[in-house]
């Protein structure tokens, strides 16, 4: 399958991805993780990319594209599921581009339509283990950390991330809205989009499946 993920910070793309790879041994592609990558591996375009974020200064799309390209070119013929990617017009412009020069189609665009009181009240329960090399995640609701406020796994406190407090969500959903709402838009024009609002992961990815039976057959 070669499918793209869209859906607000918190509304489940990676559990949604991971559950898909399952499937048909397509991969889980992420421009985070390729990012990290290329500059753990010290790549041309991961150097390049490493300079801006030591300013502290955004890492172009067009590095961002390399990377993105350099994967689809290592590994050609295999399925994907871009998680979180595009998440600009632009990006989506020269996503679509590179695709079709690859001749590369994507079967579908799944938006994850969930509403935004849920995605607060998921974020804002969420607290990370502060050991660095455990980062082990827990819901103070559904999977809460020890009595004493431990984490389970290394006993290291558990702390609320400083970009998951209330404040914070709400101003990564309204970055969400202004910047990536328009992509929506753009996939519905060239009729790969299917909306899915259930919100229970296993209920999304039976959806998703039925949807790609029809466009990959
Ligand atoms: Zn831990």
């Amino acid at each position: 399958m070669r499918i793209v993920l869209l859906g607000a910070p918190g509304a489940g793309k990676g559990t949604v991805a991971k559950q898909l790879t399952a499937f048909d041994g397509s991969v889980q592609i992420s421009t985070g993780d390729l990012l990290r990558a290329a500059v753990k591996a010290g790549t041309p375009l991961g150097r390049q990319a490493q300079a801006y974020m030591e300013r502290g200064d955004l890492v172009p799309d067009r590095l961002i594209m390399g990377m993105v390209e350099q994967r689809f070119q290592e590994h050609p013929g295999e399925g994907f599921i871009l998680d979180g990617f595009p998440r600009t017009i632009p990006q989506a412009v020269s996503l679509g581009l590179l695709l079709k020069g690859l001749d590369l189609p994507l079967h579908l665009v799944v938006n994850l339509a969930v509403p935004e009181e849920v995605i607060l009240d998921r974020l804002t329960t969420r607290r990370t283990c502060s050991n660095p090399g455990c980062n082990a995640i827990y819901n103070v609701k559904s999977n809460p950390p020890a009595p004493d406020g431990t984490c389970r796994a290394c006993g290291c406190s558990v702390i609320q991330r400083e970009d998951e407090t209330p404040a914070a969500i709400a101003r990564r959903l309204e970055v969400y809205r202004q910047q990536t709402n328009p992509l929506v838009g753009h996939y519905q024009r060239t009729g790969l989009l299917l909306t899915v609002e259930e919100l229970d992961t296993a209920a999304i990815v039976k959806t998703i499946a039925g949807a790609l039976a029809t466009q990959v057959a």
